[in-house]
């Protein structure tokens, strides 16, 4: 493993703290590192999960400050970064539901690239006055997505690493690729420390209901039509969101500087399989013999919809460390209680 010094984040400003990852990470972060101080930065559009601040704030009163805010709003980042003299940035905000995309793409392109290029130019500016860019006291990490590379064949054996050519398929997808390269090119142009990852799927708790693997235990439970794309076989890369986030923070503090990581799940599922998958754990939930199975119902599939993601970490183990990856049925069986506790159901046992 090649030895880079490590960082030590003192006060973090995350943006899209409220949202499924950024909670998460706000949640992993603040437990295990005890003299943080985190100002989650988020818009709250229909997106996020709006209790989540109060429930974190009773806990960390003095560590956590919420301020609701636009990325694309440079004033008010101005002045954030100022009274609260950020030192890191870990940028989960943006605009995420690829379906979403094909309808409005504008809300995309605007946050996704414009508000990153914002929260850039706000980073670079105050760092730069503040800590003379100096990367043992500041860091920038952006949390991108294995979309950006396209698809893969069912077959292809060359899964996606850090060299993959950037091939977005969606407007979801390209405005990362944005992101990413506008997060690279600061480095390059302005020497604006940073890191990056790109990751696969996630699911846990606090995913918006629009998303796959919660649309799929609501269907359960409603005992509704459970929707698939196509004929099920596209091939998702699932990671459990806490895995992830504990992996995002072990690149902050060890990664090099300048340099992405792909972190994914090991874990590739067909969407149909994740559906037969969740509706057994959702057998077991009542006595009745009513089998879930039967809801999964195929609808017309997605415009551009990529067939397969799947994420070579070899880079992450050979520098940063071992990945952790809890068990499939074991994550699943969280997040499905996690959905059943939202709609006051007894848990799975
Ligand atoms: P999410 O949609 O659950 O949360 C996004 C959060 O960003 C929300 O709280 C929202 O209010 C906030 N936000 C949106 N626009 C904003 C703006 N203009 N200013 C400030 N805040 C704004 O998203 P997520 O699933 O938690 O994804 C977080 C990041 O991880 C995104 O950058 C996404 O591209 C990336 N990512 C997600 C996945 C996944 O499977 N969910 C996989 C790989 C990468």
């Amino acid at each position: 493993m090649r030895q880079v010094k490590m960082y030590n984040p003192k006060i973090m400003l995350v943006t899209g703290g409220s949202g499924f990852i950024g909670s998460n990470y706000i949640e992993h972060v603040l437990e295990c590192n005890p003299d943080l101080v985190v100002i989650n930065y988020d818009l709250l559009t229909y997106a996020a999960n709006v209790g989540f601040s109060e429930e974190i704030m009773q806990q960390y009163p003095e560590r956590y400050k919420f301020i609701k805010g636009d990325i694309c709003d440079e004033s008010l980042l101005s002045e954030v970064f100022s009274n609260h003299s950020i030192d890191t940035v870990v940028h989960f905000a943006a605009e995420s539901h690829v379906d979403n995309s094909l309808t409005n793409p504008d809300v995309f392109l605007q946050t996704n690239i414009m508000g990153t290029n914002a929260l850039l130019k706000v980073s670079l500016k105050f760092w730069k006055e503040r800590y003379g860019l100096d990367v043992d006291r500041c860091r920038f990490h952006h949390i991108s997505t294995d979309e950006v590379y396209g698809t893969l064949t069912l077959e292809q054996q060359d899964i996606f690493t850090e060299q993959s050519p950037y091939q977005p398929n969606s407007p979801y997808s390209a405005s990362k690729a944005s992101s990413d390269h506008l997060v690279r090119c600061y480095f390059e142009s302005f020497n604006l420390p940073i890191t990056m990852t790109n990751t696969s799927n996630n699911f846990g708790p606090r995913q918006h209901g629009e998303k796959f693997i919660p649309t799929i235990i609501r269907s359960c439970f409603n005992k509704e039509a459970i929707p698939v794309y196509g004929e099920g076989k596209n091939i998702r890369d699932w990671i459990f969101v806490k895995d992830h986030c504990e992996m995002i923070h072990k690149v902050i503090q060890h990664g090099q500087v300048g340099e992405s990581y792909n972190i994914g799940g090991d874990n590739e599922v067909a969407n149909i399989d994740l559906c037969r998958t969740i509706s057994e754990l959702m057998n077991k939930l009542d006595d009745d013999s009513f089998d879930y199975q039967q809801l999964i119902t195929f609808v017309k599939d997605r415009a551009g919809h990529d067939l397969r993601y799947a994420i070579n970490m070899d880079k992450y183990r050979q520098n940063i460390g071992g990945a952790k990856h809890t068990p499939f049925g074991q994550a699943l069986r969280t997040t499905i209680n996690y959905n059943l506790s939202l709609l006051n159901k007894d848990a799975l046992t």
